[in-house]
């Protein structure tokens, strides 16, 4: 297939496999592995070819809900949309005011680690209701060590089954 640049008109090829840097997302700490990439030959303008899509945003979604620093406002907005609540109904679920959702979403106001704890468990049990799928992992363990420190990168290796790690840089 031929495609042309979405910023410039220009050719595009494809890249060989590799490590893409997933700002897309909206989050800052996510890199997908194994990737091709889509790439403009005349302004370098980046795009990564995401296969089954759906599929990596759940695991990026689990990624984030597993793991042991303070969730913070990108990655709350990542959980919610993945879930597909709209800020009015996710927040009757949790219990706030939208407003709240809202600033917390914004990084304006910090995230309760009461907060903190029920948004992952509310994300854990709709993935289990909604899709009855069951955790291997403790959800509860990794919540009771929730800290604050180095929040890791998460990188996603898109082969099928997709997985995930964690990396913190030394
Ligand atoms: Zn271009």
């Amino acid at each position: 297939m031929y495609f042309n640049c979405d910023l410039c008109g220009g050719q595009t090829e494809v890249l060989p496999k590799q490590i893409y840097h997933y700002k897309e997302s909206g989050l800052d700490n996510v890199y997908l592995e194994n990737i091709e990439v889509r790439e403009c030959k005349q302004c370098k303008e980046q795009s990564a070819i995401i296969p089954r899509i759906m599929q990596v945003h759940k695991l990026m979604a689990l990624a984030i809900t597993l793991s042991d620093t303070p969730l913070n406002g990108k990655e709350v907005r990542f959980i919610r949309t993945e879930l597909g609540y709209k800020i009015k109904d996710w927040a009757k679920l949790l219990k706030v005011s939208d407003a709240t959702i809202v600033r917390w979403e914004k990084g304006s106001q910090t995230i309760g680690a009461q907060s903190d704890a029920l948004i992952r468990l509310c994300f854990i049990q709709t993935i289990q209701e909604r899709d009855s799928q069951l955790f291997k992992e403790s959800v509860i363990k990794r919540i009771a060590s929730i800290k604050e420190g180095q929040k890791p990168s998460i990188f996603i290796n898109v082969t099928e089954p997709s997985t995930y790690r964690y990396f913190i840089a030394a």
